[in-house]
């Protein structure tokens, strides 16, 4: 989840397909597939890349049934985004009434350093206050998309009592 344009379906694209693409459209929602396996174990993820919120939007009811953790994403390139994820973290326990939810920051498009205005401090004191785990990633490089979401994937299995992948 996160605001417009952050980068949400490319992070998705480059972990699902392995490929950065740059015109994807901006308004659709979709579902992706993903078999994964970390250490010995194997994942078969189901992917929910959202249309994007803003800091208007209703939480949506149906992102609170049946989800295991929550990627929440803004772009190092644009402060709005950075309020707008601080919004969406607040419906988000609001709505699912969960205090320890897994749910990890991610500050993406790390590549556009000359564009940065989101200092790397400023995202990892957002996440350490919400105690989650805190990433900066580039759609661009299919090993920070994979951190990403092995990432997410360690605080779902830290949730659920498991210790995590080896
Ligand atoms: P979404 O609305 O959050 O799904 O954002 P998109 O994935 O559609 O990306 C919006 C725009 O930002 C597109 O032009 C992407 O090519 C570009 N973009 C996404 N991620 C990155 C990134 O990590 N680095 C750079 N340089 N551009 C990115
Ligand atoms: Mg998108």
């Amino acid at each position: 989840m996160g605001f417009r344009s952050v980068g949400k379906s490319s992070l998705t694209i480059q972990f699902v397909d392995g490929q950065f693409v740059d015109s994807y459209d901006p308004t659709i929602e979709n579902t992706f597939s993903k078999h994964i396996k970390i250490g010995g174990q194997e994942y078969e993820l189901k992917l929910v890349d959202t249309a994007g919120q803003d800091e208007y939007d209703i939480f949506p009811s149906q992102y609170s049934v049946d989800i295991h953790g929550y990627v929440l994403v803004y772009s190092i390139a644009s402060s709005k985004s950075f309020d707008v994820v601080q919004v969406i973290y607040d419906k988000l326990l609001d709505m699912t009434g969960k205090v320890s939810v897994p749910i990890i920051l991610v500050g993406n498009k790390n590549d556009l350093e000359m564009q940065r205005v989101v200092p790397s401090q400023e995202g990892r004191k957002l996440a350490d206050s919400w105690k989650v785990p805190f990433v900066e990633a580039s759609a661009k490089e299919n090993m920070s998309a994979l951190r990403v979401f092995q990432s997410i994937i360690q605080e779902i299995e830290k949730a659920e009592g498991n210790g995590p992948p080896a």
